[in-house]
């Protein structure tokens, strides 16, 4: 008999399951951010349960506004699989979407979003704004958030409590 090792199946996993598995996958996504001296925010882009785009903040290195995490693996999912609406993909990223990311969710046509942290000064999924649940769109996004919410916040608040101390070393020495 032929045995054969097979890893756990996400489809076989609940959905709450899947969202902890994502999330924490865009949680190492993050880390690449923090690693590039940005603010550590990641997303991943699922189709099926599979990954066809990933991104994480870049805003500094790239010179770019638009380098939000969400927006970078939009973009990479758009050249994936060579569409601009992203039908039925769920988008995972470890902090509460901003105005533009919701704006640029909306128009990709995603199925769904989920985040880690809330973001209280701009989130745009119902902290700061509810554009996501606006029913003015003419395309509705499902929204599930909290998903590993304080791992996501500590990951953060770590960065800039680090970058503060930073600072004040930097301060110290001069
Ligand atoms: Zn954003």
């Amino acid at each position: 008999m032929e045995f054969e090792y097979t890893t756990p199946q996400l489809n076989e996993l609940s959905q709450e399951d899947c969202d902890r598995y994502w999330i924490t996958y865009a949680m190492t996504l993050a880390n690449k951010a923090e690693q590039a001296d940005e603010v550590p925010v990641g997303a991943v882009l699922v189709l099926d349960n599979e990954i066809i785009g990933e991104g994480y903040n870049l805003v500094i290195n790239e010179h770019d506004p638009c380098a939000h995490a969400e927006i970078m693996a939009l973009r990479h999912g758009g050249k994936r699989i060579e569409n601009y609406r992203l039908l039925d993909a769920i988008l995972y990223v470890t902090l509460e979407p901003c105005c533009m990311c919701a704006g640029a969710i909306i128009h990709s046509r995603i199925k769904r979003v989920v985040y880690g942290a809330s973001d209280l000064k701009t989130g745009a999924a119902g902290s700061a704004f509810s554009l996501l649940q606006d029913s003015k769109h003419n395309h509705q996004v499902e929204v599930t958030s909290g998903i590993l919410a304080s791992e996501c916040a500590h990951q953060i608040s770590a960065f800039f409590k680090k970058r503060r101390a930073q600072k004040k070393a930097l301060k110290q020495r001069e």
